[in-house]
Formats: C-alpha cells, sequence, structure tokens
C-alpha cells in the first residue's frame, strides 16, 4: 500500500480541475506512523512552497519507517531550480506536472540544468506529467514522460493507495 501524504493545502495556481477542490481535505484523516508503506507519495497543494517542510517530513519518515522504501515528491514547481536543489537529497524522485503552455520556458530551464548534471537523473526517478493543454508532446531521455494527460473525473484515489494529512 502506499501513502499519499498532503503537506499543505496552499497552492500557487489554480487549476479548474485540481481534484483538491472536488476532496474535503480537512476531513482526511491524519497520520499517524509512517510505518508500513511500500512507498511514501508527497503532495499538496504545492510542497515546494515550504521546502523546509518536505524536509522535515521526509527526516520524520526516516527516523521512524527507516530507508526500505522510496519517498517521491509530487510537484507543479517549474519556476526555479533552488526549491528542487533544496529537497532533492530527501527523496528518491520527482513528479512534474505541466499543466500550461507558459509552463514548458520553466521546464525547459530546468531540463537544460538537469542535462548539465546528470548525476541528479541517474540517481533520482524523474517523472515528468504533460497536460494537453501545454499544446506539445515532450520527449526527454531524463524524465519519463507521460503527455496528454488529462483531468479524471471524481478524481478516484487508486486502489492501492491511502491519502491522509499531516
Ligand atoms: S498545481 Fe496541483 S494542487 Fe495546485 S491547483 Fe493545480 S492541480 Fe491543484
Amino acid at each position: 500500500m502506499k501513502l499519499r501524504l498532503l503537506l499543505l493545502t496552499r497552492c500557487n495556481r489554480d487549476c479548474e480541475g485540481c481534484c483538491n477542490k472536488q476532496w474535503d481535505l480537512a476531513a482526511l484523516p491524519q497520520v499517524k506512523t509512517f510505518i508500513g508503506y511500500e512507498q511514501i507519495l508527497l503532495t499538496g497543494g504545492e510542497p515546494l512552497l515550504d521546502p523546509m517542510k518536505v524536509i522535515r517530513t521526509c527526516v520524520a519518515i526516516r527516523q521512524e519507517a527507516g530507508y526500505g522504501f522510496p519517498i517521491y515528491l509530487y510537484t507543479a514547481w517549474s519556476k526555479d531550480i533552488v526549491r528542487y536543489l533544496q529537497v532533492i537529497n530527501s527523496v528518491e524522485g520527482i513528479v512534474l506536472t505541466l499543466h500550461q503552455r507558459h509552463d514548458l520556458d520553466n521546464f525547459r530551464r530546468l531540463q537544460e540544468w538537469f542535462r548539465r548534471h546528470p548525476h541528479f537523473a541517474k540517481m533520482k526517478s524523474l517523472r515528468l506529467n504533460v497536460f494537453s493543454e501545454v499544446g506539445e508532446d515532450i520527449h526527454d531521455d531524463q524524465w519519463k514522460v507521460k503527455n496528454n494527460v488529462e483531468w479524471i473525473e471524481n478524481c478516484p484515489l487508486p486502489t492501492d493507495e491511502v491519502f491522509m494529512r499531516l
């Protein structure tokens, strides 16, 4: 079972199909333990609005549950590399989502940075979800790309996940 963990509800975007508008986030159960999960997925809101919270949470997870499973960060932040550098040593992978056409320029800069520092891509799992609104398919040898992503009606939780908040 995977734990989807809501770190914060704030986001710098206001996506029309955002699942957070459909869920009662305040009613999510508060996580009591990090033990017993095969993966932990950190989500928001936008977790990279508060990189220190990401780091503190990863430390707490590792202190309690050890290192036998990966932590993945789910983010739509592509504005700058700085926040990635702050958290990258705390997680095993990043799942970045591009929602709009203007995200492309930001991603190109990020992509270039990862190309110039290939050891990060070798050590980390990098996955990229590209919404169809971006209007262009992306192909990359470092990021595992899923193009033409669409909003899913009612945002069903995958059967192998539980969703909790900090
Ligand atoms: S970036 Fe994610 S959390 Fe933020 S509004 Fe869009 S879908 Fe919701």
